[in-house]
């Protein structure tokens, strides 16, 4: 059987162009996916039952048992955290947090140690954003700044930038050009018109140094700025002011380098300054496939995008303070539920040492890093593979995500609503 048009579950441009070959309820052959996506359809790796810590050992037990023993774990803590969400659906995050409000919990998702800073910027100044398919079809200018989409985001060069089709262009590869920003040659940076090489922790002021020139007060920009001759950044703001439209695309390597957040506010404020001269966008680079769906479900239902504690019986949100390295570094949880990330192996050493030191449960298809912190793992479908959902894209168009096997695994949404209902009546809330 053949299945077209399956958006791909991994990273955030949630490509909806991917053909799959089904035989015996198995995919056994993948089309139009890059390597990254390839690797997760093709993937035999999985967890088969749930597992629980007993007398320092792992043992299998039954989905009854694991459920029941996180419902006593996350109801018997006094600051219990809930993180992660960025791996699975929409349906599955509204459960998570009515879960949080219930338990009074800390919820947090991967933004926290991914682009936090750029929605910061975004509640200061705004967001003059598009979506990918503007992109595609209007900019001939594109500018990657901190990011090195050939090697994290494979497919949007050829679907969105450099090398698709634009409805407005003859020939989009030499039509289109494209300025690379970041500390090192990257991949991207070798296929750029233009590569400004930034000494490390410079982008502010190179930021600052083109807004200064974009007004028209070039003299006071110093002959270098961060490690950058003048000239050279004279020629990207004369590209930038000959472009009909400009798309900026940002990512780590600005959001989580010194400035932090302050970077992205002065990106987008030279975004807005380039608009005054012709039409410009700005756009954060988001890495699993459905970080930026847990932004929108968690905006709805409790009024902000991350880092929400319901400690207090309303929605409390204060960043550096709630959020999830913060918390962990002050060592206030005393229960942990990670869901659809891998915390193991991306956190600190402090906030690692803290989650193995407290009972941790995680929810995952795969055994991975974070396994070897946790007290009980249940394995659960596969998004956009053994289960339907919503997802949305890096520009904040919701996909429905295809089911194309069927599986015998409970899915995200049914082991938390099953979490929930229990943790509801050992409250006396049932
Ligand atoms: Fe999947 Fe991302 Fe590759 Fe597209 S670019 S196929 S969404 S991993």
């Amino acid at each position: 059987m053949i299945i077209e048009d399956v958006p791909c579950p991994f990273c955030g441009c949630l490509c909806d162009d991917i053909t799959l070959t089904i035989k015996n309820n198995r995919i056994v052959g993948v089309e139009n996916c890059c390597v990254l996506g390839n690797a997760k359809y093709l993937s035999k790796q999985r967890l088969k039952h749930p597992i629980m810590r007993k007398e320092g050992k792992w043992v299998e037990v039954s989905f009854d048992e694991a459920i029941e023993e996180t419902a006593r774990i996350l109801s018997g803590a006094t600051r219990p955290l809930l993180y992660g969400w960025s791996g699975t659906y929409n349906e599955a995050q509204v459960t998570a947090v009515h879960l949080a409000e219930e338990l009074g919990a800390l919820i947090d998702s991967t933004t926290s140690v991914c682009h936090n800073p750029s929605i910061l910027a975004i509640q200061e100044v705004g967001h003059p954003g598009c979506t990918l398919g503007q992109v595609k079809n209007r900019a001939d200018l594109v500018i990657y700044w901190g990011c090195n989409p050939i090697e994290a985001h494979p497919r949007h060069l050829s679907r969105y930038t450099t090398y698709a089709d634009g409805y407005f262009f003859e020939n989009t590869v030499s039509d289109r050009k494209v300025v690379v920003v970041d500390v090192r040659e990257s991949e991207t940076a070798k296929i750029a018109d233009e590569f400004i090489q930034v000494k490390p922790g410079g982008d502010y002021l190179i930021l600052s140094a083109l807004r200064a020139m974009v007004r028209g007060r070039g003299d006071v920009v110093p002959a270098t700025v961060a490690g950058v001759k003048k000239e050279q950044l004279q020629r990207v703001v004369d590209l930038c002011q000959k472009a009909r439209y400009g798309a900026v695309f940002f990512g780590l390597g600005v959001s989580m380098t010194r400035g932090k957040y302050k970077n992205i506010r002065n990106a987008i404020e030279l975004v807005s300054e380039l608009n005054r001269k012709t039409k410009f966008t700005i756009s954060a680079m988001r890495g699993h496939y459905n970080v930026y769906g847990f932004n929108e479900v968690l905006t709805w239902m409790a009024g902000y995008p991350f880092a929400v504690d319901f400690s207090r019986g309303i929605a409390f949100y204060n960043p550096g303070e709630t959020t999830v390295i913060d918390v962990l570094a002050r060592k206030e949880p005393d229960a942990c539920l990670v869901v659809a990330s891998d915390p193991g192996a991306h956190f600190p050493k402090t906030c690692i040492e803290h989650m193995a030191a407290i009972p941790t449960i995680q929810i995952d298809p795969c055994v991975n890093p974070t396994t070897a912190l946790c007290q009980v793992q249940i394995p659960v479908a596969i998004t956009g593979i053994e289960v339907a959902g919503t997802a949305y894209r890096m520009d904040g168009v919701p996909i429905r995500m295809k089911k194309v096997v069927e599986t015998e695994f409970p899915t995200d949404k049914q082991i938390l609503d099953r979490i929930c209902e229990r943790v509801r009546e050992l409250n006396g809330n049932g």
